[in-house]
């Protein structure tokens, strides 16, 4: 049988074994409740602890600033509706960025139908905000900045410590969603002046459904959920112990394996970026240097991103084309058509991301079919057959 080749780790990525031996033993023996008083609850009410401090350090936090939740979408759905309505007396304007995943823009459009206004800022060509473009949108009646720390679609980095500089200077809140970063890009909550930050485990070789919110010391934000005690009585729901657990687990290993880590990637990320781009008219989407080291983002002109996955999952690889939460519709993704692509080239794109089971022999393995199926779906292209013809 052919080996698969997974390379839509941004999609979600497989629970590593040490992370699978973490989080077991509290579906079976260790099942109780944290929140009892009996000595069933030690071991859990531990693991919880444990796992705040882990991914407290991962990103420069106290333990008490980590709040468990749900996953990543749940973590912005707070922030940011939680910024919103605590801080409605002083003002309802928010500003984010056009190219935010789908959890923080949804979210947006949501508080915009209860009279909040959003200021969606533009990105250059590479899909980078300006930070002069953040101050010169903030108004009196600001509260809240929220921009993406790593895209989801194209890899770009944001130039999160300026824009965090900007809203502490005016008093407003900063919120990142660091879903993509965490644990694969270095992140300082307070070298880089983030009020909020939020992640997910299942994007670092951990469990789906499980997420977290950091939340500065001393910033008030109002509950998503109305319940009991859990999570200091912020994020009520007993808790997704077995989950949580991982989730610490894998930023421990994640904290001493990144640096290594991140060259490795970058030095794949490289490889299948050449080879790709030596495909004819063909183009690297998003920042050459400012991206994850796990990201390839690229159109192929005149032919159509899901042809080209169905071609590439005939041959046992994975990939992408936009964002798995958008593919089944049939709109270019917003964030390639506002880095100014015209929609055919916006269609005909593909995200490659890579993870910690890559290895040089897949990348040559995708550099070894893809060029015979981008020609394949060229010559039954009209759009291919026209450009031929004016040549
Ligand atoms: C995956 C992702 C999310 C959503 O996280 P879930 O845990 O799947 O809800 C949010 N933002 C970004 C940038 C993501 O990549």
């Amino acid at each position: 049988m052919k080996k698969l080749v997974y390379m839509d780790n941004a999609a979600t990525t497989r629970v590593r074994k040490e992370v699978l031996e973490e989080l077991l033993p509290f579906y079976n023996d260790e099942y109780g409740n944290p929140s009892t008083v009996y000595s069933l609850a030690k071991a859990p009410k531990a693991a919880l602890d444990l796992a705040r401090r882990r991914v407290g350090r991962l990103i420069n936090a106290k333990p008490e600033e980590i709040f468990f939740t749900g996953s990543g979408t749940e973590s912005d759905n707070w922030a940011i509706i939680g910024a919103a309505r605590a801080r409605a007396a002083k003002g309802r304007h928010i500003i984010t960025s056009a190219i935010e995943h789908h959890a923080v823009l949804h979210t947006c459009q949501f508080l915009e139908k209860s009279g909040y206004e959003v200021t969606y800022l533009p990105v250059n060509g590479a899909g980078i905000v300006s930070p002069e473009d953040a101050a010169k949108a903030v108004r009196p009646d600001t509260v809240l900045i929220t921009v993406m720390f790593a895209n989801n679609e194209i890899g770009t980095l944001q130039p999160i410590r300026e824009i965090g500089a900007i809203a502490r200077e005016k008093g407003i809140l900063f919120h990142t969603d660091a879903v993509q970063a965490l644990g694969h890009i270095p992140i300082d909550v307070t070298a880089m002046n983030i009020d909020m930050l939020s992640a997910s485990a299942h994007k670092l070789y951990a469990p789906k459904g499980v997420g977290m919110l950091y939340v500065r010391k001393g910033v008030k934000i109002d509950n998503l959920l109305n319940g009991g005690a859990q999570e200091r009585g912020k994020r009520p729901s007993t808790e997704n112990v077995a989950g949580i657990a991982a989730f610490g687990k894998a930023a421990e290993l994640a904290m001493g394996e990144m640096d290594g880590e991140s060259n490795r990637l970058a030095a794949l990320r490289d490889r299948l970026t050449r080879g790709l781009l030596e495909i004819p008219h063909t183009r690297l989407n998003g920042d050459p240097v400012k991206r994850l080291p796990s990201n390839v983002n690229v159109s192929f002109e005149f032919i159509e991103g899901e042809g080209i996955l169905l071609h590439l999952d005939m041959n046992g690889i994975c990939a992408s084309s936009g964002s798995a939460c958008t593919s089944g519709s049939l709109d270019p993704s917003h964030v390639l058509l506002a880095l100014g692509l015209v929609h055919e080239k916006a269609h005909g794109s593909i995200r490659f991301s890579l993870g910690m089971f890559n290895t040089e022999d897949d990348v040559d393995a995708v550099l070894a079919v893809l060029p015979g199926i981008v020609q394949k779906l060229r010559d039954m292209s009209p759009l291919y057959e026209e450009f031929i013809k004016k040549r």
